[in-house]
């Protein structure tokens, strides 16, 4: 069902003690809201995110996994893995993972098949970069990505999965896309996924929008048709701009 989801990507950011001082921060911000609220810590503290906020209305969901349950992977983590420490949610395809760990589309299906396997929720983000926006390729390089990752599943795995429209320019770079450029990649992403599956499966899927979201940028983006939220990176660190983020909604 499409929900309004804000969720904070702290990337490779916070140890164990900044970890538990930013969620005794984000405990104190939380009021009661329209979004579904999460934030992804790294690996080592989900665990104990997940005690602290068990009883909060903030999910804590994992910035990556592997497609295999166990073997020899050194570095990596597996679903179940994730699951035996409460992670019910994994984001999926971040640009930095593709750009920086040569994750393929490719890859990525087999994360995603693995994901679903498990009964995991996938945040799955995907996004053109600089040139392709400039050479009026974004459309299709955001279509491929898509189709490429996720269009060999059946509509019902669209249940378990949220899409991320992520431009790689406006990614930790303080440009954002305009809310407008935003609502119409939104809508063209929902027009394909009605083109492949059905007008009822596109208007489902929440679409999350991310890159350089702020306290005084969200509002007029959450605002679009087409965007269910977002995917927040920088702004996610602080307490405060995330919750004025979250209540943007
Ligand atoms: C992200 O990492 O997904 C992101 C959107 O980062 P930022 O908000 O910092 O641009």
């Amino acid at each position: 069902m499409r929900k309004q989801i804000v969720a904070g990507n702290w990337k490779m950011n916070n140890d164990l003690a900044q970890t538990e001082t930013l969620i005794t921060e984000l405990k104190k911000q939380i009021q009661t809201s329209k979004a579904e609220v999460m934030i992804a810590p790294v690996f080592t503290n989900l665990w104990p995110s997940f005690q602290a906020l068990r009883k909060h209305d903030i999910e804590v969901i994992a910035q990556n996994m592997h497609f295999a349950d166990s073997g020899a992977y050194t570095g990596e983590v597996g679903p179940g893995m994730l699951l035996s420490v409460g992670i019910k949610t994994v984001i999926l395809g971040h640009s930095e993972r593709r750009a920086y760990f040569n994750e393929t589309d490719e890859i990525l299906a087999k994360k995603v098949d693995a994901a679903l396997k498990h009964g995991m929720r996938i945040i799955f983000c995907f996004g053109e970069e600089l040139n392709d926006r400039k050479s009026g390729n974004h459309e299709s390089v955001v279509e491929n990505q898509i189709k490429n990752a996720l269009f060999h599943l059946d509509g019902k795995a669209f249940e378990n999965i949220v899409l991320a429209y992520e431009p790689v320019w406006a990614i930790g770079t303080g440009e954002t896309a305009s809310p407008e450029q935003a609502q119409e990649m939104h809508a063209f992403i929902r027009k394909t996924l009605s083109g492949n599956y059905s007008d009822a499966i596109a208007n489902s899927v929440s679409i999350l929008y991310g890159g350089s979201v702020k306290p005084s940028n969200a509002r007029e983006i959450f605002s679009k048709p087409d965007v269910d939220g977002g995917l927040i990176g920088g702004a996610s660190l602080e307490a405060k701009d995330f919750f004025a983020i979250v209540n943007a909604i």
